[in-house]
């Protein structure tokens, strides 16, 4: 196991195209980082230099203390496991996560070997499967089969691209506890890529959010979505995404397309001189009036709006509002849209309700929400002028005290299964 040290990474294609702009970021030992952001920006090339695949134009890569750029991915010793999970068909299960043990002939006893795969297939429970062909087996034991191969060599890192992307629905959700859990208890330094979002937000300790080759923020799920620094990062975290809207400053009232907030200080501050800003809401920071608590109420804003429509999911209730944005923040979130693979729709305010709300399609409703939640963002740089660095800074403190708490369970129970009984 090893720490990854990134320092002013560089990736240059020989086409001069730039696809890694001078990244910096420190993976710990035993951590587990989520390499994330819309197609294109750089994910899956980041994660190819570091295992060896894709040269490196200019800065540093280290593992552990050795500086590693120049060497061959054979001598980095960290094991990759790719999308399409590269098994060999013709080897039977047993023999597709021993390969990599028989590559140095002579290296390990046969002794060696069985011991090394019976204890991969325990963890992945994979035992009644040994014998039989990767064509015969699920994805979801394929994955794991893959997987083996990659905890036999005891690599110092596990690197995986998009290894759920090929499985249905349901066994992705499997599959996540599964590689959540097993990195928990093997503590094997990860860095992960992918495009989604619950993977990103349940899998890591931290998240790197990456934009058109440049890190935007890397911090803990929840650092992320209660804290993010920028618009970009604020919209790309959070499923349905965060809402924008248009604010406009108007005395000591902040005019929203649906509601006029009174600014208190906080918010004030984060306005500071603009005449303009842009709000980001989250959907489940809305209520519906009828089905909040009376204390409640007095301590947000209401508002009346046609619903036009809704989506009731059993556990939560969608309701979408159509709004009209401002010319002068238009530009800027039709670009963010675009960047973030939307779909250009018309500008409408995305609500989660409580599943028993009342509200219904084509009626209207009355609506509350804190405007303490409320991020406003500067509308030119896209700054996030509502960051409080001290509340982020708690964020950050707390998921590392989690994560140690877990590594420590991890290793007693490792101890106590290795006791002689
Ligand atoms: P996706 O989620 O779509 O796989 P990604 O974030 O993994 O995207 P990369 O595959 O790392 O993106 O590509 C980053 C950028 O580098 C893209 O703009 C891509 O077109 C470009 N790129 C990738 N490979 C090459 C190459 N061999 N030559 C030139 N440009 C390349």
């Amino acid at each position: 196991m090893a720490s990854i040290t990134l320092n002013q990474l560089v990736k240059t294609y020989p086409d001069g195209f730039t696809a890694i702009k001078g990244v910096d970021l420190d993976i710990a030992d035993g951590e587990f980082v989520i390499l994330v952001g819309p197609s294109g920006c750089g994910k899956s090339t980041l994660l190819r230099m570091i295992v060896g695949l894709e040269d490196i134009t200019d800065g540093e890569l280290r593992i552990g203390d050795e500086v590693v750029n120049d060497k061959a991915p054979r001598d980095r010793d960290l094991a990759m496991v790719f999308q399409n999970y590269a098994l060999y068909p013709h080897l039977t299960v047993y023999e597709n996560i021993a390969f990599p043990l028989r590559l140095n002939k002579g290296q390990f006893s046969d002794e060696e070997i069985e011991q090394k795969v019976r204890r991969a297939s325990a963890l992945l429970e994979l035992d009644e499967h040994l014998e039989r062909k990767p064509a015969n087996l699920s994805g979801g034991q394929r994955q794991r089969v893959a997987m083996g191969r990659a905890i036999v060599r005891e690599a110092k890192a596990f690197l995986f691209d998009e290894p759920l992307s090929n499985l249905d629905a349901k066994l992705r959700g499997q599959m996540r506890t599964e590689i959540a859990r097993l990195q928990r208890n093997l503590a094997t330094t990860t860095v992960y890529v992918t495009h989604d979002q619950t993977e990103a937000m349940t899998l890591g300790d931290r998240v790197a959010v990456l934009r058109r080759g440049e890190l935007q923020q890397v911090a803990s799920p929840r650092g992320l979505y209660d804290q993010p620094l920028n618009l970009f990062v604020a919209g790309f975290i959070g499923s349905p995404p965060m809402n924008f809207l248009p604010g406009i400053v108007e005395g000591d009232v902040l005019r929203l397309p649906v509601v006029d907030v009174p600014m208190d200080d906080r918010l004030r501050t984060a306005v500071g001189d603009r005449e303009i800003v842009i709000v980001g809401i989250r959907p489940d920071a809305f209520e519906d009036v009828d089905t909040l608590e009376g204390d409640r109420v007095r301590s947000g804003v209401t508002f009346e709006v046609d619903v036009d429509v809704t989506e009731w999911l059993g556990e939560v209730l969608y309701a979408y509002i159509p709004f009209e944005t401002h010319e002068a923040v238009k530009d800027q979130l039709e670009e963010l849209d675009r960047e973030l693979d939307g779909e250009g729709m018309r500008s409408q305010l995305i609500i989660a309700l409580d599943a028993a709300s009342a509200v219904r399609p084509g009626e209207p409703a009355e609506l509350w929400f804190d405007p303490a939640s409320m991020h406003v963002f500067d509308p030119e740089s896209g700054d996030n002028l509502t960051r409080s660095e001290e509340r982020a800074s708690t964020l950050e403190d707390e998921a590392r005290d989690a994560r140690q708490r877990a590594l420590e369970r991890a290793r007693r129970r490792a101890e106590r299964e290795s006791a002689p009984a």
